[in-house]
C-alpha cells in the first residue's frame, strides 16, 4: 500500500511555483497577486483564508485580504468584485464561501471575471473545462489529478466511482476523470445520495473518489482488493484526547480500508494541502496568461 502524500507533493508544487516567481522577478516582471474576499468572521473560513495568504507569502506572491463585515449587502460585495475585476494589479481572486444568507452565492460567483476566477467556479470556466478547453480547473479536483499523475497511478481504462456530486468536487471530478489525457480516460460512475446499493458500485471500482462529508463512511467491506482511494472529506469529530477537543476525519475508514488499498490519501495530509497548492498554480497561470 502506498500513501498518496499530499503534503509532500503540494510542497514540491509550491517549490516549483516559487522558482517560477523568482524567474519572473529576475526578468523584472511583476509577481502574481492573489486577493481573497472574506465576508463575516466564520472560524473555519478565517482559517482557510489565513492558510491561503500564508501560502502566497511562501511562494513569493503578493496577496490582499479583503475583510468585509457579515452585514455586507449583496450590492456592496458586487461593487468590491467589480473593483477587483478592473484592478490591473490583481491577477486572480476568490470569494471565500459560505456567504451570509442575505447574499446570493450564484450571483456573486457569476460576477467574477472568468479570466481572474482562480477557483474555477464561474460557469464559463466550468463549461470550458467540460469541453476540454483552456480554463481554470477548480483547485480540489486539480489537486486530485496532480496526486494521481505524480504518483503515476494508472487511470486509463479503469473504473472510477465518484461519491458525491457537489459543484466544487464530485461533479467536476467525474468530468475530469473521463477526459482524454493524463489522469483521465477512465470509465466513470457518479454516485450520490439517491444512488441505490452504493456498495454494488464501489465493490467493482478500481478507483474511488469520496467527497460527501460523512466521517469514515467508506468501509473495507465496500471495496475490492487493490483499490485506489482518494478521500476528500474533512470533518471535525469530538475527541477529548486531542488538545483542540476534536479530531479531523475523512470520509474513509482509513485503518480498515488501507489494508485492502494499493494507494490511499490520508486525512489530514492528502487532498487538503493539494487544494491550496493548486489555487496558487491557478494564480500563476492567470498571471502568465495576462503576460501573453
Ligand atoms: P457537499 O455537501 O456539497 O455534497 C455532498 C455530496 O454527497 C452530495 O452530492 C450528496 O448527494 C452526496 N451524498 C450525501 N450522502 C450520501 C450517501 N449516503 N451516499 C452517496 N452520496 C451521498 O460536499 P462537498 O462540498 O463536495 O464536500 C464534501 C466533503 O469534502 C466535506 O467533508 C468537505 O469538508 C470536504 N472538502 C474538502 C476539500 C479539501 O480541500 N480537501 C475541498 C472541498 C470539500
Amino acid at each position: 500500500m502506498t500513501i498518496l502524500d499530499g503534503k509532500k507533493i503540494s510542497n514540491d508544487i509550491k517549490d516549483e511555483i516559487a522558482l517560477d516567481v523568482q524567474r519572473m522577478k529576475e526578468r523584472g516582471e511583476r509577481v502574481p497577486h492573489l486577493a481573497a474576499i472574506l465576508v463575516g468572521d466564520d472560524g473555519a473560513s478565517l482559517t482557510y483564508v489565513g492558510s491561503k495568504v500564508r501560502a502566497c507569502e511562501r511562494v513569493g506572491f503578493e496577496s490582499t485580504l479583503v475583510k468585509l463585515p457579515d452585514t455586507t449587502t449583496e450590492e456592496e460585495l458586487l461593487q468590491k468584485i467589480k473593483e477587483l475585476n478592473e484592478s490591473e494589479h490583481i491577477d486572480g481572486f476568490i470569494v471565500q464561501l459560505p456567504l451570509p444568507k442575505q447574499i446570493n452565492e450564484e450571483k456573486v460567483l457569476n460576477a467574477v471575471d472568468p479570466s481572474k476566477d482562480v477557483d474555477g467556479f464561474h460557469p464559463e470556466n466550468f463549461g470550458r473545462m467540460a469541453l476540454e478547453m483552456e480554463s481554470f480547473i477548480p483547485a480540489t479536483p486539480f489537486g486530485i489529478l496532480q496526486l494521481l499523475e505524480r504518483h503515476q497511478v494508472e487511470t486509463k481504462g479503469k473504473h472510477t466511482v465518484v461519491i458525491g456530486r457537489s459543484h466544487i468536487v464530485g461533479r467536476p471530478m467525474s468530468i475530469l476523470m473521463s477526459q482524454k489525457g493524463k489522469a483521465g480516460n477512465s470509465t466513470v460512475t457518479l454516485t450520490h445520495s439517491h444512488t441505490k446499493d452504493l456498495s454494488e458500485f464501489t465493490k467493482k471500482a478500481d478507483i474511488i473518489i469520496v467527497a460527501l462529508g460523512v466521517p469514515e463512511f467508506l468501509t473495507e467491506d465496500m471495496v475490492k482488493e487493490g483499490v485506489v482511494i482518494i478521500d476528500v472529506g474533512i470533518s471535525r469529530v469530538p475527541d477529548e484526547t486531542k488538545p483542540r477537543g476534536y479530531a479531523i476525519k475523512g470520509d474513509v475508514h482509513f485503518d480498515r480500508v488501507s489494508k485492502k488499498a494499493s494507494y490511499i490519501t490520508p486525512v489530514p495530509g492528502g487532498v487538503g494541502p493539494m487544494t491550496i497548492a493548486m489555487l496558487l498554480k491557478n494564480t500563476l497561470i492567470a498571471r502568465e496568461r495576462q503576460l501573453k
